[in-house]
């Protein structure tokens, strides 16, 4: 059993022995800040208690308030989200945005509840979270399992507690309620934009450049659809139950509908194969966009792709990764490839706070700035310290905390 935390942690260290950045700085990211536990109670429609494990990990704050969404998933662990909380500090420092990170979970299987006992289960877990939260303070956002609706009954009612509106407290909200135009496809399309920043630096064209996205949620499906607008062939996309393959390329749209329709991509034109198939089919560019540890011992030898792209948090175990860059695989790390998401929170924020409220061209042309800057300092102290990338983009982000964290501890 893969422990989240101390791949993270490790990964963390070895980093910083292997760049010779000060072993102070680990010990000071390679905690975090706090966790909190709570049990959120909530009664069902049939007037039944039920009760449920939620987390706040706020990791780390020099750089600005924590950020990072909240998962619904029935595999949600306290290690897990700290994990994900440490990438968050990690994301949110390398893109120069003012937070920190940090990351919420909730253990439930949101498919086994009605509609009306989720809102009751997002409007608790702010009831018990709100002493810790806040626009200031620590501001969640979606993740797996929760989207633009859990987000506007959680503001709702921290609206309620606060006694006044606060729409920053949240981001990824309905635009209806103060979220920001462009913000649904605004991690897919942040990755697209390092797909092409990769494929100049690599001289790959797109019309011979196979993808293969797996998962296709929120992620998957912005990332499939954008690249193949960008006239990428995405050949195989793949969602919990199957994967769709087409050699000549996907109908993306089509995919869509049918998934809509269905209940999973399965149903849409192409050949169906087994859900990990996705990792194993003919593709020159892997997109991991599920779920943490896809990539592990037990597949890596099959991996055909020799591009990878991390559109899912952690979706590489340690002991693969060593496997994949020993054979030259160029590997995108998450806390480059999928920040596209937390910046365009952060520009909600920033709408949110002035009251002043952009046009998607706006926010489009503001972010494919940050991630085309931050995928070239990234690649270009990879190319000059002979780092691979996601080395050189902790370096990066690590730098910028500690530079942070040496303003305010030592004079
Ligand atoms: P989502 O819930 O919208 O979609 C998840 C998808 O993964 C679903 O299609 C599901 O069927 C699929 N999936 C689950 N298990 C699978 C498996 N074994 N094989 C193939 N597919 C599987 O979630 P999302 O928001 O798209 O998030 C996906 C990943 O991206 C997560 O790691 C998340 O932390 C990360 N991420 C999300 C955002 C965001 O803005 N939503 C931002 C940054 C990173």
């Amino acid at each position: 059993m893969i422990d989240p935390w101390q791949e993270a942690q490790t990964h963390l260290k070895q980093v910083v022995k292997t760049a010779g950045l000060k072993t102070g700085l680990f010990n000071l990211i390679g905690q975090h800040d706090r966790i909190i536990t709570a049990k959120l109670v909530i009664k069902t429609d049939d007037g039944r208690l039920r009760s449920f494990t939620a987390y706040r990990s706020q990791h780390n704050n020099a750089l600005g308030p924590y950020k990072g969404g909240i998962r619904f998933h029935p595999q949600v662990t306290e290690s897990e989200v700290k994990a994900l909380s440490l990438w968050m500090t990690l994301k949110t420092s390398l893109v120069g945005i003012p937070y920190g990170g940090g990351k919420g979970g909730v253990v439930v299987d949101p498919k086994q509840l009605s509609t009306r006992e989720l809102e009751r289960l997002s409007r608790e877990y702010v009831r018990r979270f709100f002493f810790a939260i806040g626009p200031d303070v620590d501001i969640p956002a979606p993740d797996v399992n929760t989207n633009a609706q859990i987000m506007a009954w959680m503001v709702d009612e921290y609206a309620k507690l606060a006694g006044s509106s606060r729409p920053a407290a949240f981001t990824g909200k309905p635009v209806s309620l103060g979220g920001s135009l462009g913000r649904q496809q605004a991690t897919g399309r942040g990755g697209v934009v390092i797909l092409k920043e990769m494929a100049k630096a690599y001289n790959l064209k797109p019309k011979t450049t196979a993808l293969a996205v797996q998962g296709f949620g929120n992620v998957g499906y912005w990332f499939a659809l954008l690249a193949s607008k960008a006239g990428y062939k995405v050949v195989a996309v793949s969602d919990s139950q199957a994967t769709l393959y087409n050699s000549e390329g996907l109908d993306i749209e089509k995919v869509k509908q049918a998934k809509q329709a269905k209940g999973s991509v399965a149903f849409g034109p192409g050949q169906k194969l087994p859900t990990e198939a996705v990792l194993t089919v003919k593709a020159d560019v892997l997109v991991p966009a599920a779920l943490e540890n896809a990539i592990n011992k037990t597949n890596v030898d099959s991996l055909t792709a020799r591009y990878i792209i991390e559109m899912a948090n952690g979706p590489i175990t340690n002991q693969a990764e060593k496997i994949l860059l020993d054979k030259q695989v160029v590997i995108i790390p998450d806390i480059l490839a999928n920040a596209g998401g937390v910046t365009v929170s952060y520009f909600e924020w920033v709408q949110n706070r002035t009251g002043y409220y952009w046009e998607v061209e706006e926010v489009f042309a503001k972010l494919d700035k940050i991630m085309v800057k931050a995928f070239s300092q990234v690649h270009n102290l990879a190319s000059s310290q002979k780092l691979n990338h996601r080395q050189a983009a902790y370096v990066v982000s690590l730098n910028r905390i500690a530079r942070a964290e040496q303003a305010r501890f030592y004079s």
